[in-house]
């Protein structure tokens, strides 16, 4: 007892005085943190060097795509075959997963050792005894993916998925015929020339990968694979647009970083010892591999064997003496290191019969010495480790613009599995260098086998998936015939709603505005406007100045609508209008002022005259009673005259569009229809008055308000609507009313989206199947979202942050980029559409006018217009398209609305007050 606790005592101070000797003997071997912290950015400079299509010839860390796009969601099922070929044995592994809620993988294993003779055989020979063991194993399953994982990865060129050019073999393999071809092709021809049975050949991959996979199948977080085993090697999800050797930049794409070059290209030589330049100088790839060489499990028993002779030399150890085994190379495994650095009276123990098995002699402190060895070889190489996974994890951090990084690493490999302290010493090391970040290990099972079935079962879902959600998509896709179809029926419906025995049935109502004429540059004076048409209504004060530089100067308010207000009575409606009227008067001053009027109603009305307007159903979300059917002008006057505040002296009512296409005209005198694509849409064009048969007279134009949004109401888009299509309809305050307007506008696509989005949750096709309460909800998808996802360069990081305020918090990556997909298809079809129906208005005015070719300009307003990246150069692309013979220019309207209203109560004043005679 007493001489136990003795020998304790002693062996600790002895320990630490010894340990205190050897520190200071190999300090450079001792990396404080601001080294690793240097060699964390050092290899982040490596990695992007290696991801840059410029420097990545030169690159000694080469990035290499691996073309696996997607880690597993946990739905992947069915039954896999692996095959893992390396070093001397062949395994083939068949590897059931169990769909969704079950998660289990159940694998079947065989290993095939190859002879001598085989590795140095034809290929054709190694194919043809691996097959034939195959076989037997596997009973004709259909489905296979090739692993082959022990072969340097930086040998290969990897051009898909399922192609692999062996560069060169190591690891004693020296076939010929199969250096500089495509491993996937010769087995593909070998099991064809077999003929007797057949594997789809889905993925090659490395074993970073494999690592990555497996635990990415328990582990939807897993987004790294780390190997510290004979080698090391690390790879990672990386964004597409990251990675500039291959062409597109949505999604990501795993990248293996083939970090053991690291420091090839002297990135490293102020760090690497004497030790590590003799281990480098005698090894089989001199110059190749030099962070590998301080790290893998390759090197590690190597590199404390030759200390211990150096330290023997120095008289340091074993009393000057070294022995012949101690002097042979490779003669300190690896594997020793675990035991030795095993519990430390155990450690001790061990120690002393690995250095006696080595044929020396030793004492106490010499085994306290090769421990303190050990311990100080492997810490370099955990935190050395540690620092390149840092730069790993920061890359990853930026990319998703995160502030704190949740996630997992996949990890294997004899080092990490089997040394007692690495795991340990790297994972607390990684927590030091990269605080931020929280990071979780897992342990690979099964290793890289399983991970190849996961990879091909990964790309066997993603091909079903894809097939399905294109389905869905491609009944929102319209074709170049389809879309000229769109336009002859636009284009008879116009003829029918200009007709008088057919106006009543038409849908699309051509209603004269009792705008002839478009200003001329003389008028001028002071106007008040009114605009209601969306969810506010403004108050303007517009100030025309006529003569050369004729100029408009605005002065305006603007007010909310309450829901409860849009939806009440029509009373409390123009109660609240009047109520804002009078406000803005008293803000500007001007109560008592009796200016002209111009009311921009953007609503469809039937009009005789130009200050009157019968309202003739609400769209946009207005449901005030009491107002269909009524003159708005009348409404809106008995409210003023119920507040008996103020006065108001009315001239005109006008229309949005109408207003947008005279604010344009004011500067672009061929201005000839007006456009609008805002909450709502709608066009309104000069027509031929001959053609407008509900107006007396022949000559001249006047201008129709087409109230286009209709169109369809008669069923004219039925064989082009989706199931997403009627139930926006199905849900909206009109069904069956405005149908176009339904699949073009700012109040819709938005929630055509957030239907497409449910049924593909539905279906399992996104979100892993999972819907956020918040997605149910109608509207909650905004139609600026549409723009916001398409506008996003930043790596989908819009799209995140947009489903993360959907409550769909835990979306992955590819989510984001079936999300944006769905929003491209939505908002091309909605410009499409519009575009069809331009074409019909500018080809009858060009047919009207007997004209080869028409020239004219269309005024536009609407924030979806305005705002949409892609909207307006898809309108005019599908435009030109489908009315080659007319030339149209898009002139953006400022505030049509308001200026509009204005000027056209400025021309009827002008025309009022005996000034030039209106156009005929
Ligand atoms: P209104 O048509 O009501 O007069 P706007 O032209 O401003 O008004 O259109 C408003 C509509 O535009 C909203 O219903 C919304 O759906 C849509 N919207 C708003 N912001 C954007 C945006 N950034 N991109 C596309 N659409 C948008």
């Amino acid at each position: 007892m007493l001489a136990s606790s003795l020998l304790a005592t002693y062996c600790t101070e002895l320990h630490d005085d010894q340990a205190h000797k050897v520190d200071k003997y190999l300090q450079c071997f001792q990396l404080s943190d601001e080294t690793l912290m240097d060699v964390s950015i050092r290899f982040r400079r490596e990695m992007d060097k290696g991801l840059c299509r410029d420097t990545n010839p030169t690159a000694a860390v080469k990035m290499l795509p691996t073309f696996v796009r997607s880690t597993p969601d946990g739905t992947e099922q069915g039954e896999f075959l692996s095959l893992d070929l390396g070093g001397a044995t062949f395994r083939v592994l068949l590897v059931k997963v169990m769909g969704n809620d079950e998660q289990k993988v159940e694998m079947e294993n065989q290993i095939y050792a190859i002879p001598e003779h085989i590795m140095r055989g034809s290929g054709s020979e190694v194919g043809s005894i691996h097959y034939t063991q195959l076989i037997c194993t596997v009973h004709n399953k259909a489905v296979g993916a090739c692993h082959l994982p022990v072969l340097y990865m930086y040998e290969f060129t990897i051009t898909q998925i399922d192609k692999i050019v062996l560069l060169s073999w190591t690891k004693g393999f020296r076939l010929s015929g199969v250096e500089g071809k495509d491993v996937v092709s010769l087995l593909r021809e070998s099991i064809k020339k077999r003929g007797d049975f057949d594997i789809d050949i889905v993925a090659v991959i490395n074993d970073t990968v494999g690592a990555m996979m497996t635990c990415g199948y328990d582990d939807h977080n897993c987004e790294i694979g780390l190997i510290v085993g004979t080698g090391t090697n690390a790879c990672y999800m990386e964004q597409m647009r990251n990675l500039e050797l291959l062409d597109g930049d949505e999604g990501r794409m795993c990248v293996n970083t083939e970090w053991g070059a690291f420091g090839d290209d002297g990135a490293l030589e102020d760090l690497r010892t004497d030790i590590d330049r003799e281990i480098d100088a005698g090894s089989l790839n001199p110059g190749k591999q030099l962070f590998e060489k301080m790290i893998s499990g390759m090197y590690m028993g190597e590199l404390v064997r030759l200390i211990l002779v150096r330290m023997a030399k120095e008289q340091l150890l074993f009393q000057g003496k070294t022995t012949a085994e101690l002097l042979t190379t490779g003669s300190f495994s690896t594997n020793y290191i675990y035991a030795i650095e095993n519990d430390k009276l155990e450690g001790l123990a061990s120690t002393e019969k690995v250095l006696r098995d080595l044929g020396l002699d030793l004492s106490l402190e010499d085994c306290i010495v090769t421990q303190r060895v050990c311990q100080i070889v492997s810490t370099r190489a955990a935190h050395l480790c540690a620092a390149t996974l840092a730069a790993v994890l920061r890359q990853i951090r930026d990319n998703k613009a995160a502030e704190k990084l949740r996630t997992t690493i996949g990890v294997d490999g004899s080092v990490y599995k089997n040394h007692p302290e690495f795991s340990r010493r790297l994972h607390k090391m990684v927590r030091r260098l990269v605080p931020d970040c929280d990071v979780r290990f897992l342990q690979s099972q099964y290793g890289s086998g399983k991970g190849a079935a996961m990879v091909t079962a990964v790309a066997y879902r993603l091909a079903t998936q894809h097939a399905e959600r294109q389905r869905i998509l491609n009944t929102l896709r319209l074709s170049r015939a389809q879309l000229l179809d769109v336009k002859e029926r636009v284009r008879k419906e116009m003829v029918r709603g200009l007709s008088k025995q057919t106006h009543e049935q038409a849908s699309v109502k051509m209603l004269p505005t009792y705008v002839r004429s478009t200003p001329d540059g003389t008028e001028h004076g002071d106007f008040l406007a009114l605009d209601l048409g969306g969810s506010s209504f403004r108050v303007l004060l517009v100030q025309v100045r006529s003569g050369k530089r004729h100029k408009v100067d605005m002065h305006q308010k603007i007010y909310s609508i309450p829901q409860e207000i849009m939806q009440g009575t029509g009373e409390e409606l123009f109660n609240h209008i009047v109520h804002c009227i009078s406000d803005f008067l008293e803000y500007m001053g001007m109560k008592g002022a009796s200016l002209p009027l111009g009311f921009t109603f953007s609503f469809p009305c039937h009009q005789n005259r130009l200050d009157q307007g019968i309202l003739l159903k609400w769209t946009k979300g207005f449901k005030a009673t009491g107002c269909e059917g009524e003159d708005v002008v009348m409404l809106l006057k008995d409210a003023v005259r119920r507040k008996q505040d103020f006065d108001l002296n009315f001239v005109a009512m006008v229309n949005d569009t109408v207003g947008t296409m005279i604010s344009c005209g004011y500067e672009d005198p061929k201005c000839e229809v007006g456009l609008i694509v805002g909450t709502g849409t709608n066009v309104c064009y000069m027509e031929d008055m001959k053609n407008i048969e509900l107006v007396e007279g022949d000559d001249g134009h006047m201008c129709v308000n087409m109230e286009w949004g209709a169109f369809g109401d008669s069923g004219e888009l039925d064989d082009f609507c989706t199931q997403f299509d009627h139930m926006v309809d199905a849900s909206s305050n009109y069904p069956g009313k405005q149908r176009y307007e339904k699949m073009i506008s700012g109040m819709y696509l938005g929630e055509i989206v957030r239907n497409v989005l449910i049924d593909f949750t539905a279906k399992g096709l996104l979100f892993r199947g999972k819907l956020s309460e918040r997605l149910k909800t109608r509207g909650i998808f905004e139609t600026k979202f549409l723009s916001q996802i398409e506008r996003d360069h930043l790596a989908m990081r819009q799209v995140r942050s947009i489903l993360q305020h959907l409550g769909l918090t835990s979306s992955t990556c590819d989510d984001s980029v079936l999300v944006k997909e769905v929003c491209t298809v939505v908002a091309r079809r909605a410009a499409q559409l519009c575009g069809a129906g331009l074409a019909a208005v500018v080809e009858k005015i060009r047919e009207n006018r007997n004209l080869n070719h028409l020239s004219v300009t269309v005024g536009v307003d609407g924030t979806l217009y305005k705002m949409h990246p892609h909207f307006s150069s898809v309108v005019q692309e599908t435009l030109q398209d489908l009315a080659p013979q007319c030339q149209v220019t898009f002139h953006k309207s400022e505030d049509g609305s308001g200026k509009g209203a204005a000027l056209i109560t400025a021309v009827a004043c002008r025309i009022q007050n005996g000034g030039q005679k209106q156009e005929h």
